[in-house]
């Protein structure tokens, strides 16, 4: 697995150098963009810093053919999941899922942004398939923050699931069965990473 690591400039809106508090999990995305590289999404989320692009980044971004850019350090919050629009099912801002994953963390007044590490999946195409390089590469790399922070494949949730309204990953929020199929992956990852297979 190779991390190109492309930093984002310190800045309010998409870097703002907040102690990461813990990793409660790992947050998934698509970029919702089939014609830009990782290395392009990543510049996107740079363009923000002057103010004018609003809040958003992420830790990783992978791109089509596996490769993996990394624009936020680890030890520090990235703007990819919080919320201020309610859940359609709960009616309240964040799911009863993120409850249950991030506690407190997933209330109005604080954000799951603080406990979770954010990574997007660039598409093929705007129904959102993804790549079997870009898959591996994030199984693999789930399976590595697994293993270094403690959490399981469980742990690993979407957008959707984390906020309720927004439909990312979109392939992934219409057919639940491949985050499912993807945890199993990243299962399979680990146990090969214990056995040093
Ligand atoms: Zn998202």
């Amino acid at each position: 697995m190779k991390i190109e690591e492309n930093l984002l400039t310190p800045n309010e809106w998409s870097r703002p150098q907040l102690k990461l508090l813990r990793v409660m999990g790992i947050v998934m995305h698509w970029t919702a963009n089939p014609n830009a590289t990782a290395v392009q999404n990543r510049n996107y989320f740079e363009s923000r810093k002057n103010g004018t692009n609003g809040y958003g980044s992420a830790h990783y971004i992978i791109g089509t053919d596996g490769g993996i850019v990394q624009c936020v350090p680890e030890s520090e919050v990235a703007y990819h999941c919080g919320s201020s629009q309610p859940d359609p099912e709960s009616g309240r801002v964040y799911t009863d899922e993120a409850r249950r994953r991030f506690g407190r963390y997933a209330t109005a007044g604080s954000s799951p942004n603080h406990v979770t590490i954010g990574i997007e999946l660039c598409p093929t195409d705007w129904a959102g398939n993804f790549t079997q390089a870009t898959l591996g590469a994030a199984a693999e790399l789930c399976a590595d923050i697994c293993t270094r922070h403690g959490l399981a494949p469980d742990d690993i949730t979407t957008h959707h699931d984390v906020v309720g309204w927004k439909d990312c990953p979109l392939l992934w929020t219409r057919r639940p069965e491949l985050l499912h199929e993807f945890r199993n992956t990243v299962r399979h990852a680990i146990e090969r990473e214990d056995t040093g297979i």
